[in-house]
């Protein structure tokens, strides 16, 4: 087997995340988890005051201290995945909450956030052996990429994984705010102009709105056989 680049793309909680953390262990692979790059900035971004009390963005403010935002992964005993650590403090929990999940799409629309953090990744990417999932992975950040999978599911389906997601963690909110958050977010995440979410061509596509998880990781492990075959 020769060692390949994974490319997971696809909607919020499309289930990107799970499989291919699940998919990683499988094969041995490392993780990476994009989207927590955005989070990690978007957090960053609301600690240092860079939105304003009306929700726009001081772009200037913040381009001109990208350079201090440090974000890494760090593998910790009793962990599944990769914990994110922004400027050395750990950051994993915050970037998840539903504030965060409300402000990063803005964020991730800016041009001089995506070149900073695509170039990061792909310094990540350059010994292969990785599964990185996102929305741009496929298309901008690894065209090159040996697998592509694109993976999607229903609006209701995602909206009542999110909700079971955020009640385990204690956050509670109403189907409908969590429908709307979903939704609004594949908006602006499919209609930005630099590096909008859309589907490689060449990329595999999973609708994984009524397969189980198992038979999730069945199928991604088949194409992966496949792109890995010397
Ligand atoms: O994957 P997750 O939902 O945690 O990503 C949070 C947000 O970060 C997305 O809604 C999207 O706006 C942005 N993102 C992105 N490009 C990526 C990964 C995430 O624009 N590669």
């Amino acid at each position: 087997m020769k060692k390949i680049v994974i490319a997971i793309d696809g909607h919020s909680s499309s289930g990107k995340s799970t499989m291919a953390k699940a998919l990683a262990r499988e094969i041995g692979y490392i993780y990476v988890d994009s989207g927590a790059m955005y989070r990690a900035v978007t957090l960053y971004a609301m600690r240092n005051g860079f939105f304003r009390a009306d929700g726009s963005i001081d772009e200037e403010g913040l381009r001109a201290r990208m350079g201090d935002v440090h974000i890494e992964f760090r593998l910790e005993e009793g962990k599944d995945a990769p914990q994110t650590y922004l400027n050395g403090e750990r950051v994993e929990d915050e970037i998840r909450t539903m504030e965060v999940s409300n402000r990063v799409s803005p964020i991730a629309t800016l041009a001089f956030v995506r070149e900073a953090l695509v170039r990061m990744q792909q310094e990540m990417g350059e010994r292969k052996g990785i599964v990185m999932d996102g929305r741009d992975i496929g298309t901008t950040v690894f065209p090159n990429a040996e697998l592509k999978i694109f993976m999607t599911a229903s609006v209701e389906v995602r909206a009542f994984r999110r909700h079971r997601e955020l009640a385990w963690k204690g956050e509670e909110h109403t189907m409908e705010e969590i429908r709307q958050n979903v939704v609004e977010r594949d908006r602006i995440d499919s209609t930005r102009a630099v590096s909008p979410l859309r589907q490689a061509p060449d990329a595999k596509v999973l609708d994984n709105s009524d397969i189980p998880m198992p038979e999730q990781l069945r199928i991604m492990k088949e194409w992966y056989d496949e792109a890995a075959k010397e």
